[in-house]
């Protein structure tokens, strides 16, 4: 006779196997791993009504810039979150909206995430800094109910569409002052030799010669012809079946950017990214009308509010909000399905760590439109972001992570290998 484990495990064999023979194509999400033996992975300490967050501490990586906060429990349970950019300085921040949680039960991330969204000063009024921290809390408390109830947090969010997350390689050639064309080209063969099917570059150079003023970013002749020799030998490199990503970081001002977009349409990029600045969707709308090279941008807008009009007026044919800015995970999905209503695929910007990287990976598994997700080059060879996690290796594997099926988000701190990363000057945990 089939004990309980043994028959969860064959029931979910079985359903996995319908599942394939249904859809009939390989690659599909085989729903299920996740809960297979949920119900014996949940620890009995944690009767989940009981659970209460008991605090909320935080510690900083890549000179504060990058924010790590920690959830604690009553029950041992302990959930972690990570938020990005301009987050220096905002530990009282955290303190104060950990006050805000301490006693409650962890197990509501979306009923908390708007009691600090609109427990602020005049309700609601905050963005930037204070949804980024937001953000942090917010994935914490999705890590903590999955711990607690022995889910992934894909399948707290209501299940995948896929097992893997496709990844770009963000080459971090912008290390490299003036970069020659021949520097991009070697640039993307490498990354494709790794594995990597997608690349991105950034064309934005406020060094290059051809610049003539330090303030004003509308680019010369000279320049845009640099941005066009870049951008070609890219695509002579890896051939035509690699997708290519180009960034401008919006800094350019619309002729620039209009100029740009139909530069690179013979080049068939899979994006433009932010071509001018993001605050202007009149703009975006006509550039992303008038050029056939698709059109991106999302890095620097916060809450599915930020999107709606974004999306209601066409201004971009592909979104890429950061997951560890934008309002949490449950956010996330929000804004991913508004896209999705007007048939625009969501690719996450993602510049955080193993952490931010598979918290993002369960958003992208729950949603249809998925596209595609950032991912650095330099995480594959920089110490910081082994030494920070706890993690199952490999984490990428040619262009794809595996999106955990572990409780939680399935990656976990290492206080004791952040400790050397943390600054100084700022508490640490506490
Ligand atoms: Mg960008």
């Amino acid at each position: 006779m089939l004990n309980k484990q043994n028959r969860r495990s064959f029931l979910g064999k079985l359903s996995l196997a319908g599942a394939a023979s249904l859809l009939g194509a390989p690659g599909l999400a085989t729903a299920g791993h996740g809960l297979v033996g949920a119900k014996e992975r949940t620890s009995q300490a944690s009767a989940p009504a009981d659970l209460k967050i008991t605090d909320v501490t935080c510690g900083y990586i890549k000179n504060g810039h990058d924010l790590i906060v920690k959830i604690s429990t009553n029950q041992g349970i302990v959930g972690w979150g990570q938020a990005v950019d301009a987050v220096t300085g905002t530990y009282f921040m955290v303190k104060q909206m950990g006050n805000r949680l301490k006693g409650q039960n962890p197990l509501n991330p979306n009923r908390l995430q708007e009691e600090l969204r609109k427990g602020a000063f005049f309700g609601g009024a905050q963005s930037g800094v204070y949804v980024a921290v937001m953000t942090a809390i917010e994935s914490a408390l999705w890590d903590v109910t999955g711990k607690a109830l022995g889910l992934p947090v894909y399948q707290l969010l209501g299940g995948k569409f896929r097992d893997k997350i496709r990844v770009y390689c963000d080459t971090a050639l912008y290390t490299a002052r003036n970069p020659t064309p021949d520097d991009y080209a070697k640039s993307a063969s490498g990354a494709v030799k790794k594995g990597y099917n997608a690349v991105k570059f950034d064309i934005d150079e406020g060094n290059d010669p051809n610049k003539y003023d330090r303030y004003n970013w509308t680019a010369s002749p000279a320049e845009l012809d640099r941005m066009y020799n870049a951008i070609a030998a890219v695509r002579k490199a890896v051939g035509p079946k690699v997708d290519i990503c180009v960034d401008m970081h919006g800094r350019y001002d619309a002729t620039t950017g209009h100029r740009v977009a139909k530069l690179m349409e013979p080049l068939n990029l899979m994006w433009l990214e932010e071509p001018v600045p993001a605050d202007n969707i009149d703009v975006y709308k006509r550039i992303t009308a008038e050029t056939s090279t698709p059109i991106c941008t999302g890095e620097n807008i916060y809450l599915a509010y930020g999107f709606t009009r974004l999306l209601e007026e066409g201004g971009a044919d592909i979104i890429m909000p950061d997951l560890q800015k934008a309002g949490g995970l449950g956010e996330a999905q929000r804004i991913a399905n508004l896209a999705n209503l007007y048939y625009v695929p969501f690719s996450p910007h993602m510049v955080a760590s193993f952490l931010g990287a598979m918290a993002s990976a369960h958003v992208c598994a729950s949603v249809p439109n998925f596209q595609i997700m950032e991912w650095q080059t330099y995480m594959d060879t920089e110490e910081i972001y082994k030494d920070v996690v706890v993690y199952d290796k490999p984490f990428v594997e040619k262009s794809f992570i595996t999106v955990s099926d572990k409780p939680g988000i399935g990656v976990d701190i290492n206080e004791e290998g952040m400790k050397k990363y943390h600054p100084k000057d700022i508490p640490f945990f506490v």
